[in-house]
């Protein structure tokens, strides 16, 4: 009697399960079907839907609802607690499934090689999404000491990283952040949550909605200064040519021309800064240092050799 084909797939997180979901509604599904194994490393699937999207962003982790109907069909088996290759070889796999996909996502941090990159008080983005999200393998607790903070990247995750630094505690109440958390950013000293970019406003790898939902906190003055407005022959070129790009670039625009308000958290979001240096004293982080830049017609920048602490 044919038997369904056997498919092993390593990593529940959305790729994981929307490859289930794909298989299912494949060809394959067919007589004799598909019968689908997922290994996951965690106890718990839907990888950084659950432990990398931010607590105050429930719309994008009402996504775990459709992952979930796909878990819930009978053709697939959900195996938590197995760290492929520890707990499963790939000759194990190999012996009883017929195709194994591999959907183990990236979760470290990509390195940043400046000097006192190693200092204490200076964390890899990862890290401190994985706390405010109660990830099991990091610690529960985080030292929120900084009265300031300095944020490098200008993309979406260093948005909610200056977010939840920024934000009071209290508003996160109504999300589902862990009790923990809610204690730990109780205790939060930061007032200033400084984010840098290397380059121009037209650069800036923000989606449009999550910048805007900065501004919404009544506890968060968004602040950019008028000198970090500027455009090259490149950044105009994308601007015509990615919308996306062209709305983050209006924001910042009307956000640099604005009176400065006087909500009790500053949020800077500073352009064409290279950071080169985290200073150090005793082995603790104490500043930042960065280098002014300028476009060089592309949308490329190179460094003025001008210098800020
Ligand atoms: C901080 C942050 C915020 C984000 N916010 C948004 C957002 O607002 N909107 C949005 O659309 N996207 C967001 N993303 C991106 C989104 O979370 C990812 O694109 C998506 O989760 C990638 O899916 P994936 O299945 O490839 O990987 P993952 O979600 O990383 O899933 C991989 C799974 O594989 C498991 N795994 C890893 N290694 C092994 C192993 N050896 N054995 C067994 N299992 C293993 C992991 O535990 C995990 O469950 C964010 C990402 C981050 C980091």
């Amino acid at each position: 009697m044919p038997r369904p084909l056997r498919v092993a797939i390593v990593g529940a997180g959305p790729a994981g399960i929307y490859a289930a979901d794909a298989l299912l509604k494949s060809e394959a599904a067919a007589a004799p079907g598909v019968s689908i194994d997922i290994f996951e490393r965690m106890p718990a699937p839907f990888g950084l839907i659950r432990y990398g999207v931010a607590p105050d962003h429930p719309r994008i982790k009402g996504i775990i609802t459709a992952l979930h109907q796909v878990l819930d069909k009978p053709q697939v088996r959900l195996f938590g607690n197995v760290d492929y290759p520890n707990d499963i070889s790939l000759d194990e796999l190999h012996a009883f499934y017929d195709a194994v996909i591999f959907s183990t996502g990236a979760t470290a941090d990509r390195a940043l090689s400046i000097p006192g990159v190693e200092l204490d008080g200076s964390y890899g983005a990862a890290d401190f999404v994985s706390w405010y999200d109660g990830h099991p393998d990091v610690p529960r607790t985080w030292p929120l000491e900084a009265e300031k903070v300095a944020v490098l990247g200008v993309g979406n995750v260093a948005l909610d990283v200056a977010r939840i630094l920024a934000k009071t505690a209290d508003e996160l109440l109504p999300t589902e952040i862990p009790a923990n958390v809610h204690d730990g950013l109780k205790a939060n000293k930061a007032v200033e949550v400084h984010v840098f970019g290397r380059r121009g406003p037209a650069q800036a790898k923000f989606s449009p909605m999550e910048l805007r939902e900065l501004d919404h906190s009544p506890n968060i003055e968004v602040i950019v200064n008028p000198e970090d407005i500027d455009y090259d022959e490149g950044s105009i070129t994308t601007r015509r040519s990615n919308k996306q790009a062209d709305m983050v670039a209006k924001t910042l625009e009307n956000w640099a021309i604005r009176d400065i308000g006087d909500r009790p958290h500053k949020l800077f979001l500073h352009f064409f800064e290279s950071p080169s240096e985290i200073l150090g004293e005793d082995g603790k982080v104490v500043g930042l240092r960065t280098e002014r830049t300028e476009l060089d017609g592309t949308g490329n920048v190179k460094g003025t050799g001008q210098f800020t602490t």
